[in-house]
């Protein structure tokens, strides 16, 4: 049994207006679900990926207004690692991050930058997988971001390894970093030597890293987390797909998370994130719970027609 690489990543923003601005049109990816968090419906949960809202390009975002930035240490994800297509597409983002005064830096082929709260980015060229890509009517599609390859963490490899290969049936890639792939796609999880400050989890640092798998395999999953007495939850609805969460010995969040039912089960695909995605429990009440979110506008609203 094998995970499918990254299926998704989700992170917190203090900052919903500025997220959605830049993981929508200055990255160009795709608000495929604008929904409340199940626990809070005060705030939300938004939920960025490619055209079809794909497990491997998902990064969602929970909203805590005006929360203090955090800072990633020892146990986080502090980079993510996304891929384009070529060399070419490299040169384009550098060119459009320094357009829009984001400070990026390319090593080579790579290029890094931070999100408007500190969320570390890294974009790689990467023919691996088959590419997820949104539509923006101001990028080029091949050079649009093509999903999750990677993500870094601060932890020690010692500890984290026997879990990633023993339970997990992660392949080890080099001293620090593992490979989880499956049928269908892959990816890797690199560990760092952490920083000496302390974690912090607040706005702009990453709460935990999803491992895809079918959604026929997920069960059993929850039988072999069980059976290695990893300390993960039971099987939880996630609504838009099912999900098992444990902390690995550095202290990140894993969750493995299927592929079913996904975003279409409210929306026809070509309405995604057009509307507040409300639980049923909470639609009656709909005007109300609106009046309390943050105005946040539909990204394709003015696009022109030919765009869209
Ligand atoms: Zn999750």
């Amino acid at each position: 049994m094998r995970l499918e690489g990254i299926h998704h990543i989700s992170a917190i923003t203090g900052d919903a207006p500025r997220n959605l601005d830049f993981y929508t049109r200055v990255l160009g990816l795709r608000l495929t679900a604008k929904t409340v968090n199940q626990d809070d419906p005060g705030v939300y949960h938004l939920f960025y990926a490619d055209e079809q809202g794909s497990p491997g390009a998902e990064l969602t975002f929970f909203e805590y207004p005006g929360a203090p930035r955090g800072r990633a240490g020892r146990g986080m994800v502090h980079r993510i690692v996304s891929r384009v297509a070529s060399a070419e597409a490299i040169g384009f983002w550098a060119d459009r991050l320094g357009s829009e005064g984001v400070a990026a830096v390319r090593d080579g082929d790579a290029l890094r930058f931070d999100d408007p709260e500190g969320i570390g980015h890294e974009l790689v060229v990467d023919g691996a997988d088959e590419p997820l890509r949104a539509h923006h009517p101001e990028i080029p599609d091949e050079h649009a971001i093509g999903g999750f390859v990677a993500v870094r963490a601060y932890g020690s490899p010692e500890r984290s390894g026997p879990l990633l290969e023993g339970v997990l049936g992660a392949e080890r890639v080099d001293e620090a970093t593992w490979e989880l792939r499956g049928e269908r796609r892959g990816g890797t999880i690199a560990f760092d030597p952490p920083p000496a400050e302390r974690s912090l989890q607040g706005a702009g640092t990453v709460h935990h890293v999803a491992w895809g798998t079918s959604v026929a395999e997920h069960p059993l999953w929850d039988v072999r987390l069980q059976e290695a007495r990893v300390g993960a939850t039971r099987v939880i609805d996630r609504y838009y797909f099912h999900s098992i969460y444990f902390r690995e010995p550095s202290g990140v969040l894993y969750e493995i998370a299927d592929d079913g039912p996904g975003f279409t089960r409210d929306l026809p695909l070509e309405e995604l994130g057009s509307r507040v995605i409300l639980p049923s429990w909470l639609e009656p009440h709909r005007a109300e719970v609106e009046s309390r979110l943050t105005p946040l506008p539909d990204p394709r609203a003015g696009w022109p027609a030919a765009a869209a």
